[in-house]
């Protein structure tokens, strides 16, 4: 894979880090007191490439706690969170979060996960790091903003390149979780990763397995988020680790070929799909819906002789595969949840409808059915539009366009998006003295129909004629 960043790196840049006067306070405080101290990581990195970075990482030889209660006395005001097991302070100052800790040194034994953490030098804090490009430190003694870059961070930032500072099979061992990290910034920045690294990792993947299920959450999401997911969910594939963390997604591989008909390869369909919904989104869960919406292919399936290959249902099955991946990945079990099966549910409703069949009632069930997601919903039918032949596309988007045209038309003259039935379950059980059942179901259902589908008026006295009517034909009296 080729470099494809954007970012181009420049050690000008720190000039301006020199200047900040958050920087100079921490600065002359750790000077006042003696302490050899860095600003560290992600902050060097973003700044050498011109990302906005609100997280300081400040290490210091000696107690990290005791320096950022002293720059805390300082800055007046600011309060230190102090988390004792890990050694670390924390202070919020404005937009920014300060994190302060003392240079450690970390050895891994074969036997457990957790490390022996030691009292370290600079030189062995940074060797903890995961990648070069991380592990880059800013002196704020001596010569204020003087790079520390014993591993060539800058370089591989230059050359657009992940890499670890030690020996890869070392780094991805001690945390295995460096290996999702290691696709995640490839993914963010379009870094290439290193080809040692690369091996090591596909050698390395099934040890994720004993990674939390939320970290490794933690940088999916962060992949996903990221300007072109597929270059991270393709090296999360090449490496082995999709099939670890979502066997589903990669079931979506394949073209299967059957009296010279063949179907398209759903897992580069998906990819391209929510490649395509990036620039119209930075909702993580609009993103997801894209992931899911056609999850379900691979077991809906069918080849039908004459017709080809048809995934029947699979809008239904996938909405209903959703919770089950969502539990396992420990996403969201609430709203976020819901909205991502209600799009993937829906998301063939748009394409059906037809020059012909745009008829204002079909509009309604879909504004009434999609309530104010109606637009994310747009948003990924766009998206799914991946033909390779122009006149289709412009078919689908001409289509797109007048729905989207009566959509607004129609939603400004009859306000269903968030419209309720001029009658609710409750009055309707009220009125033929019944609990919850079947006929009660049966009513409102038809009652909502019949105003979707304009055969009623929308308002109340036709819906309690209506509602009567219904009852009567269900063999239904009214309560006394
Ligand atoms: P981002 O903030 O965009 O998630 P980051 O690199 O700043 O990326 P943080 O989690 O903020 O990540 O961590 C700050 C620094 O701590 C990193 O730059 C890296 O030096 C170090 N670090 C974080 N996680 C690990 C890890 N699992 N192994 C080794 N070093 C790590
Ligand atoms: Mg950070």
């Amino acid at each position: 894979m080729a470099k494809s960043t954007s970012y181009v790196p420049d050690i000008e840049r720190l000039q301006k880090v020199r200047k900040m006067p958050l920087v100079k306070l921490i600065a002359e405080v750790a000077n006042l007191k003696q302490r050899e101290t860095y600003i560290i990581g992600g902050f060097v990195r973003d700044t050498l490439i011109g990302r906005a970075v609100k997280d300081i990482d400040v290490v210091t030889l000696g107690s990290g706690i005791e320096l950022a209660q002293e720059v805390a006395k300082e800055l007046g005001k600011a309060e230190v969170h102090v988390f004792k097991n890990f050694g670390t302070a924390m202070i919020k100052k404005g937009d920014f979060e300060l994190e302060f800790v003392g240079a450690r040194k970390e050895s891994y034994r074969s036997n457990s996960r957790k490390p022996i953490v030691e009292n370290g030098t600079l030189k062995e804090d940074q060797e903890r790091r995961d990648f070069t490009i991380n592990a880059l430190a800013i002196s704020l003694n001596g010569d204020l903003g003087e790079l520390v870059d014993p591993f060539n961070g800058f370089e591989d930032l230059k050359a657009g390149i992940i890499r670890t500072p030690l020996d890869p099979d070392r780094t991805y061992s001690d945390d295995p979780l460096r290996m999702m990290r290691a696709i995640r910034f490839a993914s963010q920045l379009g870094f290439e990763i290193e080809t040692k690294s690369y091996e090591s990792i596909k050698v390395n993947a099934h040890r994720l397995s004993i990674v939390s299920q939320e970290r490794i959450t933690d940088e999916l999401n962060k992949i996903i988020l990221s300007e072109k997911p597929s270059v991270g969910f393709k090296l999360l594939d090449s490496t082995g680790i999709l099939e670890m963390i979502f066997p589903e997604f990669v079931a979506l591989k394949g073209v299967e070929k059957r009296n010279g008909l063949s179907h398209k390869d759903n897992f580069f369909h998906t990819l391209q799909v929510l490649d395509n919904i990036c620039p119209n989104t930075d909702d993580l869960y609009l993103r997801w819906s894209a992931i899911m919406h056609d999850i379900a292919k691979p077991s809906t399936k069918r080849f039908q002789p004459g017709v080809g290959w048809t995934f029947h249902g699979h809008e239904v099955r996938g909405a209903r595969m959703i919770p089950g991946i969502f539990r396992r990945m420990k996403l969201p079990l609430d709203m976020k949840m819901k909205y991502v099966q209600k799009l993937v549910n829906l998301h063939l409703r748009p394409i059906a409808l037809t020059k012909e069949s745009i008829t204002d009632s079909a509009i309604r069930r879909l504004l009434f059915d999609a309530g104010d997601d109606i637009e994310d919903l747009m948003t990924l039918c766009r998206a799914d539009i991946t033909s390779k032949n122009d006149g289709k596309v412009k078919r689908y988007l001409q289509n797109y366009g007048l729905v989207q045209e009566k959509l607004i038309e129609l939603e400004e003259k009859d306000r269903i998006r968030n419209w309720q039935p001029p009658i609710s379950g409750q009055e309707i059980m009220e009125y033929f003295g019944l609990g919850p059942c079947r006929d009660i179901g049966t009513i409102k259902t038809a009652l909502k129909d019949a105003i979707l589908d304009g055969i009623i008026p929308n308002d109340s006295d036709s819906a309690q004629a209506f509602m009567k009517e219904k009852g009567e034909e269900l063999g239904l009296r009214p309560k006394k």
